[in-house]
């Protein structure tokens, strides 16, 4: 086995990771959950939409317990909660990217633990 070679790997994924977690400690403007454009009808029946013209509205969705969460976006938020919204589904990859790395490096390290252990005897 080439230890030289999980060693350098080791190193390079820690850097991945040190890159990611500065990235990460201090978050700005995150904002939980997906941003959907839903159609609805007001109820109005003589407003265009009964006529089959909907209004559109952008939603935030959230999951919780299995149940899915519709908050209305206010339209002088948008700008900010579609930013925030796109920041939150970066730093959750971050987050997956970081407990790949971990898992990788560990893998790593028992291999050059098993290759360099010894038994006494
Ligand atoms: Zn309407």
């Amino acid at each position: 086995m080439d230890i030289s070679r999980l060693r350098k790997e080791v190193y390079l994924l820690d850097s991945e990771r040190k890159e990611l977690q500065d990235r990460s400690v201090k978050p700005h403007n995150i904002i939980r959950g997906s941003l959907y454009t839903i159609y609805r009808k007001c109820g109005n029946p003589n407003c265009k939409c009964a006529r089959g013209e909907k209004h559109a509205g952008k939603y935030i969705s959230i999951s919780k317990n299995g149940k899915t969460h519709l908050t209305y976006v206010r339209k002088k938020d948008l700008k900010r909660v579609e930013k925030g919204t796109r920041n939150y589904k970066a730093y959750q990859n971050n987050l997956a990217r970081i407990r790949e790395i971990n898992e990788k490096i560990y893998t790593i390290l028992e291999a050059i633990r098993d290759e360099r252990v010894k038994e006494y005897k």
